[in-house]
């Protein structure tokens, strides 16, 4: 079956915008997308009005947690629950991710393998969700950060033996942890974790696979010593300064800034549910982190869209809150849409087939009533998504029914 939305405004996520565009879709793939005047519909094809709407991109999001569902104390709510029940919890969040026009999700770090098991169960077709890329668990020190998603190590060889295992399992990439963090106790946002030597083992054995590795660091000291080992991307990147954010942009490491996390754990007051620690560090942290986004998106570091979907009161299926921020704190709507798609795509390595809208590429977009480049915020509302498709076929919207 041949599916065409003419008469639309196509966003293609390279940058580039056609005001009046066609978009052919064959089986699971785009067949051609360019100016109506330019793409002929085949004959017998579905026909799709788009008048007064617009074709993005499937959007991508490379920071998400599907195992936590967004409560104030995640780290006991996760010790508290069965993790066959945290892998049904799992599957609502999937379905309520790819439901609001999030086809991929890199998903950075989960209690066990059972992410594997969700994406297999997904790509298989027997639940709805977005195209994971997973990392298992997060490889940290003794002690240190998100062990309660994680796989403490010390030294090297032990560093590489983990890193084989999870990728054995099914692991797309591999998530490290350069410094401490905000949910776990006891452990200080600034301090990095992990000796270089270990971080660059991890990088070493991941790269021997074929894979990446993005790393978990709020501080400087940290982010220098995950660049130093070869790290694809710096997860927060919080405390950025100059010395950092020039090395990212030198060696082209992305920041997945995942504005949302802070800002919703910090936005919370006494009494939420969110231990007062992680609180007091989250707020210390914004303002910071806010100038860290700005300083980097000036300097022309690649910037990849993430959330940390699954932190407090950060939820799945609110995504595309991040764009709003990114836009607040400097993009141009055009810029966070980039980074949600194209940007996204390359750095998960996966721009030859998702990201953008050109002929071969699976057809995964979202149709929308109106033009986010007007107002971004239109891509949290429910009512302005008319359909979203993942590889040719209607997940969610009226076009689905
Ligand atoms: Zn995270």
């Amino acid at each position: 079956m041949t599916i065409a939305i003419h008469h639309a405004f196509l966003i293609d996520g390279t940058g580039d915008l056609h005001d009046n565009a066609t978009v052919l879709v064959r089986g699971t793939k785009i067949l051609a997308a360019g100016p109506s005047s330019e793409v002929r519909i085949p004959k017998g094809a579905v026909r799709i009005d788009g008048r007064g709407l617009s074709i993005i991109p499937g959007l991508i999001d490379c920071h998400v947690h599907l195992c936590l569902g967004g409560e104030p104390d995640v780290v006991g709510t996760l010790e508290s629950e069965q993790p066959s029940y945290t892998l049904l919890k799992s599957a609502t969040h999937a379905k309520a991710t790819v439901e609001a026009g999030f086809t991929t999700v890199r998903d950075v770090g989960s209690r066990d393998h059972s992410i594997f098991t969700l994406k297999q169960a997904i790509d298989s077709g027997l639940l709805s969700g977005p195209r994971i890329v997973g990392a298992g668990r997060a490889i940290c020190m003794i002690g240190g950060h998100a062990r309660f998603i994680g796989h403490e190590v010390e030294g090297t060889e032990q560093v590489r033996r983990v890193v084989a295992e999870q990728i054995a399992a099914g692991a797309g990439v591999i998530k490290i942890i350069a410094t401490g963090g905000v949910l776990t106790p006891g452990t200080s946002p600034d301090e990095a974790q992990m000796t270089m030597e270990e971080l660059a083992a991890a990088v070493d054995a991941a790269q021997q696979a074929g894979k990446r590795v993005a790393a978990h660091a709020h501080g400087a000291a940290g982010m220098k010593n995950a660049i130093h080992a070869g790290v694809r991307s710096i997860e927060h990147a919080t405390l950025l300064d100059d010395e950092s954010g020039n090395l990212m942009k030198q060696y082209g490491v992305y920041m997945v800034p995942t504005l949302s996390a802070l800002a919703t754990t910090a936005a919370c007051r006494p009494g939420c549910g969110i231990p007062e620690s992680a609180l007091a560090k989250s707020k210390s942290m914004t303002k910071r982190h806010q100038a860290s986004f700005k300083a980097a998106h000036q300097s022309g570091v690649f910037i990849a869209m993430g959330t940390d979907a699954g932190t407090p009161f950060n939820y799945h299926g609110e995504n595309a809150q991040e764009l709003e921020r990114m836009v607040a704190f400097g993009m141009t709507p055009m810029e966070a849409i980039v980074a949600s798609t194209a940007t996204a795509a390359q750095l998960i390595g996966i721009q030859d087939s998702v990201g953008t809208l050109t002929k071969g590429m699976e057809a995964d977009l979202v149709i929308l009533k109106g033009n986010p480049l007007r107002g971004i915020e239109m891509l949290r509302d429910r009512d302005k998504i008319v359909g979203v498709m993942k590889a040719g076929k209607f997940v969610s919207g009226p076009l689905a029914k």
